[in-house]
């Protein structure tokens, strides 16, 4: 079997997939050890016994449903390429608004707070933008702060401490010039949850209480207490959610409440600043 027709065979294998043809490349760039440009510039190429073997049992996989990202052991995000496995969220495009926004307002000598980091996604590509800033991740799960560790290792970023805790609970009063989460937000009884790659990844990250709400209402409330005075809190939450959030957000106390939408043009991420 050659390269086109093992693309081939991944797209009729995959055709219940909503991406067959990219997903069935990407896990021939795994298995190959390649670029996608290499699989356009020699098509012609056989595939080994073993890659072969490697190739089917992959699809497979697919088919049954493994997210591609936990196929390959990586996802793409910002300008990075980032380790991901099951014990994380899988970072999505529509988190990039969220470092975007940030992005916007952070400043030098700033502490920038990540809470719920995951796979460090949202820390690692602000900490790769900017390098005079200090940043905090925390997560709960030891096992997403390996994930989220090695990550920085492996893109070299070293202006960020890692920290397990639980939302803002251990921060003193007053501490931070800003604070970014994608928290879990959605509801436990949400049928998504039954369907693509949310079945394989970790429901502590994806499922916030019978609203979607809990963490949310949580961090807000203690955001008022750990940021300074003009700083800004940026969440990240479901496209239904805006309206709930916002008011969440006045409720508390925050200042200049607005919503942005994410580049699929749903409402993604609510930002707020804390009073004088
Ligand atoms: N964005 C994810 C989804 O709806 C959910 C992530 C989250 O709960 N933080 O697929």
């Amino acid at each position: 079997m050659n390269i086109t027709q093992a693309i081939e065979k991944g797209r009729l294998c995959l055709s219940a997939s909503d991406s067959p043809g990219s997903d069935s490349q990407y896990i021939l760039c795994y298995v190959l050890d390649c670029t996608v440009t290499y699989l356009h510039t020699w098509p012609e190429k056989k595939l080994s016994e073993q890659q072969n073997i490697d190739y089917e049992a992959l699809l497979l996989k697919r088919k049954i449903g493994v997210p591609v990202a936990h196929l390959i052991g990586q996802q793409s995000f910002w300008s990075l390429e980032l380790d991901v496995n099951a014990k994380t969220l899988i970072p999505r495009p529509d988190t990039e608004i969220l470092v975007a926004m940030a992005l916007e307002k952070i400043q030098l000598g700033m502490v920038v707070a990540d809470l719920g980091t995951g796979s460090g996604a949202i820390a690692l590509a602000l900490a790769s933008e900017k390098k005079g800033v200090h940043f905090m991740a925390m997560d709960r799960s030891l096992g997403a702060l390996k994930v989220a560790q090695a990550n920085a290792k492996k893109c070299k970023i070293t202006n960020i401490t890692f920290w397990q805790g639980d939302w803002l609970s251990s921060i003193a009063n007053n501490k931070l010039d800003m604070i970014v989460s994608n928290p879990p937000y959605i509801a436990s009884n949400d049928p998504h949850l039954k369907r693509g790659d949310l079945r394989f990844e970790p429901s502590s990250a994806l499922v916030s209480g019978q609203d979607g709400l809990k963490d949310i209402r949580l961090i807000v409330k203690q955001a008022r207490l750990a940021l300074k005075s003009k700083s800004w809190l940026l969440i990240e939450h479901g496209y239904e959610q805006a309206s709930e959030v916002n008011i969440l957000f006045q409720q508390a106390g925050f200042e200049q409440v607005q919503c942005a939408k994410d580049y699929g043009d749903n409402d993604r991420v609510t930002l707020g600043q804390q009073p004088l």
